[in-house]
Parts: C-alpha cells; sequence; structure tokens
C-alpha cells in the first residue's frame, strides 16, 4: 500500500468509525430511555421527519433498518418463520415479517440491545400502502398512539401547490400537535431551522461524494458502497453535528481516493480495475450481501449510480432541506422520495444516470417482496434501453428472506451479462 492509499484508509476508518459511533450510541439510548424517560417515535424511511422528531428530543426508531440489520446479520430467516407460523402470508413484505418475528423474539435490535416499546407510531408512508398495514398490526401490538401523515403521490410527476399545502395542513395540525403531547414540549421552528440548515449541510456532501463516480475510474461504489454513506442521512442522524462531520470526513476520504487513482473500495479491499460501469435500480439483497457485492468485484463491475440510494431523499437532483421553508420543505422532502415518483421520471432518471455516470448497462435487482420498487421494472428496462442504445440485465431476489437468494443462478445471470456488455462493446468498436 502506498503512502496516500495508506491515508485513505485511515481516512477510511475514521468516517465508518464515526458512524459505528453514532449508531451504537442511538441503541444504547434507545435500550435506556425507559429509565431516562426519553420517549420514542417508530416511523419509516422515505418520508421520515427527522429533524421535527430531534426538534422535540424524541428518538427515532426505523423498523425496515432493524429488519434489514437482521438480513445482514442472519437473522431473518427465523424471524419470518415466526411470523409466517403467526399466519403472515409467504407473499407480505419480508421487512414486515422480519420486524413482526423479532418483535415476538424479545424486540432486540441490531447492536444486541432491547428495543423500547413505540411511544408513538409516526406514519409518514411515502409511496407504498404496506407501510399502513405494517402499522396496523403494531397498533395491535403495542397500546400507543398513531399519528399519520398522508403523503400525496407525484402521478403527474410534480409537486404541485396544492399538494405541499395539504402536507403542511397535516404537519401543522396533525403531526406537531401528536409530537408536542407525546414530549410535552412546545414546537420550536428556530430549533427546527437549526437542525434542517445542517441537514442541508450535510446533504451537499452526501450528493458530492455519489456524483465522484462520475470520475473514471469510479473512487466508489453507488449502491453496495453506497448503501453504507447513505446511513446517516437516511436514518436517525439528519439534522445532527454528527452527521455534519461524519459526511465532511466520507467526502475527504473519497477526494484522496480519486486524487490517488483508486478505483472503487469493496470489502476485499480496493478493486483492482474497473472494467464494467453498471446502473442498478432495485435494492440489495441483504442476507448475502457480501456475497453478491462480490459477483460485481470479481469481475471488475462496479455501480457508478443507483436509484436505491435515492429511497430515502433525491437529493442529487438539488433538493435541499431548507431552513428558511421549514415545513414546505420537509413536505417536498416527503413528496420527492424516490419511490414517490411515477414510473416516467423513474425512466428520465435513470436515462440520465447512464448518460451522465458513461454507464456500460442498467441492471435491475427485482425484489419479490417490494411492489413499490417492482412495479413496472421491465417496462423500465426496455425504455431505458431504447432511449441509450445500452444493454439491460434482470436479476431476482429478495430483502431479507434468504430463500429467494438464489447465488448459483443469480451469478450465472450476472456472468452472461458482464459478457453481453463485452460482446456490444467489442461489435461497436469493430
Ligand atoms: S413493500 Fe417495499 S416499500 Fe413497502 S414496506 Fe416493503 S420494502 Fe418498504
Amino acid at each position: 500500500m502506498n503512502a496516500q492509499a495508506a491515508a485513505a484508509a485511515v481516512h477510511k476508518d475514521d468516517s465508518q468509525l464515526r458512524q459505528k459511533r453514532m449508531i451504537a450510541d442511538h441503541f444504547t439510548r434507545l435500550a435506556h430511555s425507559p429509565e431516562t424517560g426519553q420517549k420514542n417515535v417508530y416511523t419509516f424511511v422515505p418520508g421520515n421527519l427527522t429533524e421535527l422528531l430531534l426538534s422535540f428530543d424524541l428518538l427515532p426508531v426505523l423498523p425496515e433498518i432493524n429488519a434489514l440489520q437482521s438480513g445482514m446479520r442472519g437473522k431473518s430467516k427465523e424471524y419470518i418463520a415466526v411470523a409466517e407460523k403467526l399466519g403472515h402470508s409467504e407473499d407480505v413484505c419480508t421487512y414486515v415479517k422480519c420486524d413482526l418475528g423479532m418483535m415476538k423474539s424479545g424486540n432486540t435490535g441490531p447492536t444486541g440491545e432491547h428495543l423500547p416499546n413505540p411511544d408513538l407510531l409516526l406514519l409518514s408512508y411515502t409511496g407504498c400502502f404496506t407501510f399502513l398495514k405494517w402499522f396496523e398490526i403494531l397498533k395491535q401490538e403495542y397500546d400507543c398512539p398513531v399519528a399519520m401523515l398522508h403523503v400525496p403521490y407525484q402521478g403527474d410527476g410534480q409537486i404541485t401547490d396544492s399538494m405541499r399545502a395539504y402536507v403542511v395542513g397535516q404537519l401543522r395540525e396533525k403531526v406537531i400537535p401528536a409530537l408536542e403531547k407525546l414530549s410535552g414540549k412546545s414546537y420550536d421552528e428556530d430549533r427546527l431551522k437549526e437542525l434542517l440548515a445542517r441537514s442541508a449541510r450535510a446533504e451537499d456532501d452526501l450528493v458530492w461524494v455519489l456524483q465522484s463516480a462520475k470520475h473514471r475510474p469510479s473512487p466508489i461504489d453507488a449502491y453496495f458502497g453506497g448503501v453504507y454513506y447513505i446511513g446517516p442521512i437516511f436514518t436517525a442522524f439528519r439534522g445532527t453535528e454528527d452527521a455534519v462531520e461524519y459526511y465532511r470526513e466520507l467526502r475527504a476520504e473519497v477526494e484522496e481516493r480519486m486524487a490517488a487513482g483508486l478505483c472503487a473500495l469493496t470489502p476485499e479491499g480496493d478493486m483492482a480495475g474497473e472494467r464494467f460501469r453498471i446502473v442498478v435500480e432495485g435494492p440489495p439483497n441483504w442476507t448475502s450481501f457480501r456475497a453478491f457485492w462480490k459477483m460485481f468485484s470479481d469481475e471488475g463491475a462496479v455501480v457508478v449510480a443507483s436509484t436505491y440510494t435515492k429511497v430515502g431523499g433525491v437529493y442529487d437532483s438539488g433538493f435541499r432541506h431548507d431552513p428558511d421553508r421549514p415545513l414546505e420543505s420537509l413536505a417536498e422532502y416527503c413528496m420527492g422520495c424516490y419511490t414517490n415518483l411515477n414510473l416516467p421520471s423513474r425512466v428520465d432518471m435513470l436515462t440520465r444516470y447512464m448518460r451522465e455516470y458513461s454507464a456500460d448497462g442498467l441492471l435491475i435487482n427485482s425484489v419479490k417482496s417490494c411492489n413499490s420498487f417492482s412495479a413496472g421494472q421491465l417496462m423500465i428496462l426496455r425504455e431505458v434501453e431504447n432511449r441509450t442504445g445500452k444493454p439491460g440485465g434482470f436479476v431476482e431476489s429478495d430483502l431479507v428472506d434468504p430463500r429467494y437468494f438464489s447465488a448459483a443462478n443469480i451469478k450465472n445471470r450476472l456472468e452472461s451479462y458482464f459478457q453481453m456488455i463485452e460482446q456490444k462493446r467489442q461489435g461497436s468498436a469493430a
């Protein structure tokens, strides 16, 4: 390892260690909340209101993140089995069953500490009806209030003034009063503005990191690596000083990688060379996450852009949380998350990624659980192929149900797909 690479490795550890500490501290606060009296709010990633919760000193709990962590830790199989024994069908989203099974098995969170029961279920779901059903189930299990924010779908591909006013009205009349009641504190708009200003700073650096993949070779993998980079901003930390620092450090690390001409970082170290630049649509599989990543990196394939890293906010299109328009910008944030976009907008976004990131192809990982992503994916694939002339590939798996990750089958398909790209490339060079 040369001096620059060594320096980059040290910096990498800085941001990773910071994220690890942030997560550990958060779950410790949650575990001790019955003694400290700090209240929590269970809520979801797309369309989350983290800054608003933090302005009331409330602790967010994100069941999807707990489910994906259970998948990565090899616990989801047993949790899903618990939920299916209780009668939940094989067709139900596996995040829901994993969460339910975890709850029925003692509600131990990703760091091994106990998760408190919800003090409030804040249903601010975006683009997916399953979220509503998920909290209906939790409501039956826990005796706690529910607050709902209904976020209109971008059916016509835009956010209108009346849509914005509708969401802001609900924030003022439903959500904020529920948070005031739970916390015993009054809404403090100045505090919310401070948090939103910090969010925007962190969002600037996150966008810089994601867009570094336009460089050749890409210093990052924007899908497998990207899921770590979006962690703090998509979860409980947007608006915190820790998140600002995390993204500042991360950006500095990626700047060093780029200056040193390094290829994307993988769990095995720096990729030896970059052969294929791929855009990926759809969430990853979490139960075989490392194995799935290795199928790409072994072939010299780097993901230069992905839609999954926009599920908790599409910041690279220019959106920032805005302290001068606090509730309006929270409303726009909720309506702008990826799965709240209609299919033509998704096609436009993917076509733009293919061009801006000089990609060789679009690969779809279609997960069985999630209609929010999977509906329309074959149409998306064909349309992007037509517009860009680049080959599309299609693999199928699931989020956290290991029964739907067939390693041999997926590896086979990926190898064929990369061969097809290579042949097309040779054909056009001839
Ligand atoms: S179906 Fe998809 S968007 Fe809906 S809860 Fe499950 S994973 Fe989330």
